[in-house]
This record gives C-alpha cells, sequence and structure tokens, in this order.
C-alpha cells in the first residue's frame, strides 16, 4: 500500500511514512487508497483485538513482515491489563454503550496509537540501526503516553517540553515519575505555545534535529489514526450497525485524530454508522460541521485540557477524502486559510450527513459529570463528559470515554461527591519527581538536549 501526502508532494510506504512523521510537503500521510472491509468481516467475527489489530493493520503494513509486525501488535497491547479486550465496551441501557479507552498505562486512549507507535520505531532502530530519540512538546496527555510508548525501545531518549507549573499534577507525574534514565522531562517558564513554538524551531534547524536523530511526537502520525480504527471496528462487529440498524459513535474531539479513524471505516465499506464530534468551548470543528466556516481563534482552557485546541491537525486528511483526493484543493485551502486565518466551504458541500458536531461549555461539562452519575451511575471524566451530553435520546449511541475519572479527581468529586483513584496514580504520588527547570528559549534547550546525548 501507498501513502500519499494531502498536498500531492510526498509519497511512502507505510514504514516510510511513519517514520517520517509529516510529509515532505508539509501535508499529511494518507493511504493512496482505502481497502474495501466488508469482505472480511465475517472472518473477522469474534476475533481476540490482537488478532483483529494484525489483519486490519496488514492491509495497509504491507511492507512489514507478518512475524515482526505481529510482534510489534502484541508488544503494544501488553502494556494494558487485559490486551485481549483493551477497550471494554459497558453496556449503560439498551441504546447507550460506553467505550472505555482509558486502560492503558496512562490512562488514556493516546495509548492505543502510542503504543503501537513506539514498537514501530522500535522496529525501525533495530533494523536501521539508526538511533530515535523523541522531541515533543505536550499540555498533557501526548506527552505521556508518547514517553510511555517508548519507554522499552532501546536507547531512545525522550525529552518532552512542558509548561511549568500548568499542566495537572498528575500528568506531570506521569511525565516525570517514569524512573527511566532516558526519558527528560523539560519544564519550560512559559505557555504551551512557548513551549510548541521551541520544538518547532529546533526542528526548523535541520542540522541540529539530524545530527541529534530528533523524531517529532505529534498527533498526526499515520499508525496512530490507523491503530484507532481498531477500536471502532471491533464495536461494530460487535454491535452490528446497517442502514435499518445504524450506530453513532459519540467522540470526544480536539485534533479531530480520534472521530476520524472511525469516520474512515464509512469510506472502507461499512454502513449504519454515524459520528457526533463533541467539542468543548474550543468548538472550531463543531461549528465548521454546523456552518461550513473553519476558524481557529485563540485557545480557551476548559475543564477537559486535552481537547483545548483551535488547529485540529488532522481536519486536513477530512479534506482531501472530501474533496475526493484532489490535492490541489486541499492545498488551495490550506493556503487560504494560512493567508486569511480562515476558510469557508459552502454549507451543502461542509454538510456530511454521517456526521454532526456539538460544543460543551464548562458549566454543561459539570452538568454531565453530575447527570451520567445521578441516572447511570457511571463516573465520566470531563473530556467524556462532553460527548455524554450530546447523546441523543432513542439513539443508539456509544461514548467513547477517553480518560479515566482518576485523572482529574478535583472536578469530578466537586460534583459528584466521588473521588476516582487508580493504583498506578497512587503509586505515582510517592515518587520523585525528576524534571529540568529552564527558561522557554531554544538555545537553552539545544544545549540541555547536546549535553545529555553527548
Ligand atoms: C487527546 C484527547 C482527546 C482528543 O482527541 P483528538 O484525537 O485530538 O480529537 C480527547 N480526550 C482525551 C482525554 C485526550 O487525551
Amino acid at each position: 500500500m501507498r501513502f500519499t501526502s494531502t498536498r500531492g508532494g510526498d509519497i511512502a510506504t507505510f514504514n516510510d511514512a511513519v517514520i517520517k512523521g509529516l510529509a515532505g510537503d508539509g501535508g499529511l500521510f494518507v493511504p493512496e487508497t482505502l481497502p474495501d472491509i466488508r469482505t472480511y468481516f465475517r472472518r473477522w467475527q469474534g476475533l481476540p483485538y490482537t488478532e483483529l489489530a494484525y489483519s486490519f493493520l496488514a492491509l495497509f503494513a504491507d511492507d512489514i513482515p507478518e512475524n515482526e509486525l505481529r510482534y510489534c501488535i502484541e508488544n503494544a497491547y501488553s502494556a494494558f491489563p487485559n490486551p485481549e479486550t483493551p477497550s471494554p465496551l459497558v453496556k449503560l441501557s439498551d441504546d447507550l454503550h460506553v467505550l472505555e479507552l482509558f486502560h492503558g498505562p496512562t490512562l488514556a486512549f493516546k495509548d492505543f496509537a502510542l503504543q503501537l507507535l513506539g514498537q514501530l520505531y522500535g522496529r525501525h532502530i533495530r533494523n536501521s540501526r539508526h538511533s530515535i530519540n523523541i522531541l515533543g512538546a505536550t499540555s498533557g496527555d501526548t506527552g505521556s503516553a508518547a514517553i510511555h510508548g517508548m519507554l522499552k525501545q532501546p536507547n531512545a531518549h525522550c525529552f518532552i517540553l512542558y509548561p511549568e507549573g500548568r499542566i495537572a499534577e498528575l500528568q506531570e507525574r506521569q511525565i516525570a515519575c517514569t524512573g527511566s534514565a532516558f526519558v527528560h522531562p523539560f519544564a519550560i517558564h512559559g505557555s504551551f505555545d512557548d513551549a510548541q513554538n521551541i520544538v518547532k524551531q529546533i526542528f526548523g534547524d535541520a542540522a541540529f534535529s539530524s545530527a541529534c536523530s530528533l523524531t517529532a511526537v505529534n498527533s498526526i502520525n499515520i499508525a496512530r489514526i490507523l491503530a484507532q480504527c481498531i477500536y471502532y471496528l471491533d464495536i461494530v462487529l460487535k454491535l452490528d450497525a446497517s442502514e435499518a440498524n445504524p450506530l453513532e459513535f459519540v467522540v470526544p474531539s480536539g485534533n479531530f485524530g480520534n472521530v476520524l479513524a472511525g469516520w474512515m471505516l464509512s469510506r472502507m465499506g461499512i454502513e449504519g454508522i454515524r459520528f457526533c464530534v463533541a467539542t468543548n468551548v474550543n468548538a472550531v470543528v463543531s461549528d465548521f460541521f454546523s456552518t461550513g466556516e473553519y476558524c481557529p481563534g485563540k485557545v480557551i482552557p476548559s475543564y477537559a485540557p486535552s481537547m483545548d485546541i483551535q488547529q485540529a491537525s488532522n481536519f486536513e486528511r477530512w479534506l482531501w477524502w472530501h474533496f475526493n483526493g484532489d490535492s490541489v484543493r486541499v492545498r488551495d485551502v490550506m493556503t487560504t486559510l494560512r493567508r486569511e486565518g480562515k476558510f469557508v466551504l459552502n454549507k451543502t458541500s461542509a454538510n456530511n450527513d454521517i456526521i454532526r458536531a456539538t460544543s460543551c461549555n464548562d458549566a454543561e461539562i459539570k452538568a454531565s459529570i453530575e447527570r451520567i452519575w445521578r441516572e447511570k451511575n457511571y463516573l465520566a471524566d470531563p473530556h467524556t463528559a462532553c460527548a455524554f451530553s450530546a447523546v441523543r435520546e432513542n439513539v443508539r449511541s456509544v461514548v467513547l470515554a477517553t480518560a479515566h475519572p482518576a485523572k482529574f479527581p478535583e472536578i469530578i468529586s466537586s460534583v459528584t461527591g466521588e473521588c476516582p483513584e487508580h493504583h498506578s496514580l497512587e503509586a505515582l504520588k510517592h515518587r520523585a519527581v525528576v524534571k529540568q527547570v529552564m527558561p522557554a528559549d531554544v538555545e537553552t534547550v539545544k544545549k540541555a538536549i547536546a549535553d545529555i546525548l553527548n
């Protein structure tokens, strides 16, 4: 299978697309064609998760030998307490299920993608004998999920920048209490944007980043999207969906990566699936699906911080499919966005009958946590609460639960009186925080990286 850039200027095999991350022309890699997976459906019924993952990913990763791909998948999901059911489905009523995606090592759905990505990087390091070091900025979940995906990989250093004092204490502990000599938390005096800008500047210095074998950790790697398709597929196989009996996935959304993965299945022949893009007050994507206008502004902090995003990077992939692979139109739209700060698709064109969108402010997040606890005796974290508040009566729905409630104990206990806990987070509270605090200055960060690698 070949992977092409959404902007038409780069082509790669699966492994190359994974290692490069971003396409050479600034676009995102997408599979050149999508397989029709209906033909496999009967064979895939009842398969354990890792088998299903292998059968699905092998359609795309045809440049990786079977035994190596199986090895990567098995190791990736062995990090979950129950590797054959890493994404348990909880029934709240006949019409309402919750797909729990928070049982991985960092208790957020990003583990599904980053555990696999870590294994794919590890394979590349072994086969090419090239080192890979990870550099990224995080406002919370991505950094810790990336670190935990790389922990078992040989000699791969992880440099993770985050704003000092501005991420949740437990999130910092997930980054700074790993005990690994290869993990380097850099707490920057500044905002998340400052941290992100430093990372961009470092990658802008091609000589430095290649001398240090730096690879970006970000939300746009194609392997992340494909890994996320699998849990949707697993549910469609379990619950069935057809035009006569449709199923709506309600997805807490920020960068549009999670919901995009599910939506791609509809482009692979699966019928009867619908999607609700549930955002917090940062409603750029949900506004687009309601009005046709995509207009990113300033990030507004919310109770659901992992969705405090205005530039939904994966949206460009959706555009590419929406334009039926016409990369000229994608380029035009992205140029307009850069020049004018927004773009508009006419309403009928943006109006997509299988995607709807909602947004949820902080008061609504609290009300949603309270209601779902009172009515269903279920504790939802603030991200998942955005999805619960979007569920419609009498529509067969699956809410994707993207973080464990124990990651957000303050808000949940203020609303429900319950204080959710998780043993892995309790253990972190007794470990030393190891981090380097530094000014938001690119040269200081570069020097810190160079000192560690030399
Ligand atoms: C990253 C994240 C999201 C948003 O997912 P996207 O793929 O960026 O839309 C939602 N909830 C949690 C807990 C997350 O960590």
